[in-house]
């Protein structure tokens, strides 16, 4: 079945993966969760071979991954070991598993499901940006539906940051122990900065903290739309199964 493949998000927390049908994003499989421990290219690669063994899968595998990644390059370690930089993750995870193996930062591959199939699917003029607040803070940004790969607008400078994923992720709220209304009003500057920057038409938020979405979204006055993603923390899988779709029919 073509439209099958195993999508994998490899977060700096969790490794999460299900094998997904690329037509409508639906799970067809149990979704598998391991500890990203160790964080190395080798502990990393061994979660994944786990999950292709545990799933008993030979197909294609697209994995979301958080960091730059060109033609899957690992280019930066924000939430993951320092050893990955210069680590070819695609040839490596390829290595391990013996399956075709297609790797997108995983803010990307979110946002990738969400265009197709969830929140913006009807937003194809103007841009959209999508965050997700989870161990870092991802971006992916789409003009007139078309991905502007690895944005990382997470470590941008604000205010008083240096790097804003290290006040604002879901992280920062629980090593902080940040009450979620007061976290959401900060997090709300931070839209309106780049509301100021950038001028999406549209917001789409996911990750894990957005699970509590319904509870802070009224602390959310920046003047852009802002919805919650449809796949919720799915998105990353969904996302990045179809981003392996698309490769492997494009190369
Ligand atoms: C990484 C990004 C990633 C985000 C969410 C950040 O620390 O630099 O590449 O998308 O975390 O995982």
């Amino acid at each position: 079945m073509e439209h099958v493949i195993l999508g994998i998000d490899v977060g700096g927390t969790n490794v999460k993966g299900a094998l997904v049908d690329t037509r409508n994003g639906d799970l067809l499989s149990e979704r598998i969760t391991l500890p990203t421990n160790p964080n190395t290219p080798e502990g990393i690669s061994k979660q994944l071979a786990q999950i292709v063994k545990q799933l008993n899968w030979k197909g294609a595998i697209g994995c979301g991954f958080p960091s730059v990644i060109k033609s899957g390059l690992v280019l930066t370690a924000a939430n993951i070991h320092p050893d990955w930089i210069g680590v070819n993750a695609r040839d490596l995870f390829r290595k391990e598993t013996g399956c075709k193996v297609y790797v997108v930062n995983d803010a990307d591959a979110a946002g990738m499901a969400e265009m197709t199939l969830g929140a913006g699917k009807t937003q194809r003029r103007g841009s959209v940006l999508m965050l997700t607040i989870g161990t870092g803070i991802g971006s992916a940004l789409f003009n007139s539906g078309h991905l502007v790969a690895n944005t990382e607008l997470g470590h941008l400078h604000f205010k008083d940051s240096l790097d804003v994923e290290q006040v604002l992720s879901g992280s920062a709220i629980t090593r902080n122990q940040l009450d979620l209304k007061v976290w959401a009003n900060s997090f709300n500057e931070f839209l309106s900065y780049l509301n100021l920057i950038l001028r999406p038409d549209l917001f789409i938020l996911g990750g894990g903290v957005c699970s509590s979405f319904d509870t802070f979204k009224d602390c959310l006055s920046v003047e852009v739309p802002v919805v919650k993603a449809q796949f919720n923390n799915d998105a990353g899988i969904i996302g990045a199964a179809m981003f392996a779709d698309y490769r492997g029919k494009t190369i």
